[in-house]
């Protein structure tokens, strides 16, 4: 399983020294590595009847979509504050330094919906986590969190609430 691997870059001491970061953008160009990337989360969740699939901006973008309309789900985007134009749902998340906020619509899920979250990584879990709460917020059922890649030795999982947890890739 591990074979997705080759097709990620990592760059180390990026965005700042000690951070060794995660580049999808060498997978996302390769078509093999895109279209294997894809059927690996086919086979996760083609069969859990999603209703909805959430994305983080900005890399959830990436994957969020084509896996909604692979599996006949539907789109959300969560976007940073300011950016969705009708009434939203707003959570805050703790940074290493300070806070962020997320929104999405208050309208864009509707309660008992079953809600795939998506993301390019994991690491601490706080923006996910906070995907979460914004669901919730709506009254959706989260049936699971898919990631490329889990920085496991960061435990984000555990900020989850017990949802299911899938990784294609972990480090
Ligand atoms: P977190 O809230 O700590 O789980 O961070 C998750 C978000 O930050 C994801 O949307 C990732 O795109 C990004 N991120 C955090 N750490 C890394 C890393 N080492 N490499 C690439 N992206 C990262």
């Amino acid at each position: 399983m591990n074979d997705l691997k080759r097709y990620i870059r990592e760059v180390p001491d990026y965005p700042k020294p000690g951070i060794n970061f995660y580049d999808i953008t060498t997978l996302l160009k390769n078509k093999e590595g895109f279209r294997l990337t894809l059927d690996r989360f086919h086979e996760l969740f083609a069969d859990q009847q999603i209703d909805k699939v959430v994305g983080m901006e900005s890399r959830g973008f990436l994957f969020g979509p084509p896996l909604a309309y692979d599996i006949g789900a539907g789109f959300v985007p969560i976007r940073k504050p300011g950016k969705l134009p009708a009434v939203t749902h707003s959570q805050s998340y703790d940074l290493e330094y300070g806070t962020d906020r997320l929104e999405m619509h208050r309208d864009a899920i509707e309660p008992g919906e079953r809600i795939l979250i998506v993301d390019d990584v994991i690491a601490t879990g706080g923006t996910a986590a906070a995907a979460g709460e914004l669901v919730r917020a709506c009254g959706g059922d989260i049936v699971g969190y898919g990631f490329v890649i889990e920085l496991s030795f960061l435990d984000g999982r555990s900020r989850l609430g017990g949802a299911p947890v899938s990784s294609l890739l972990t480090y």
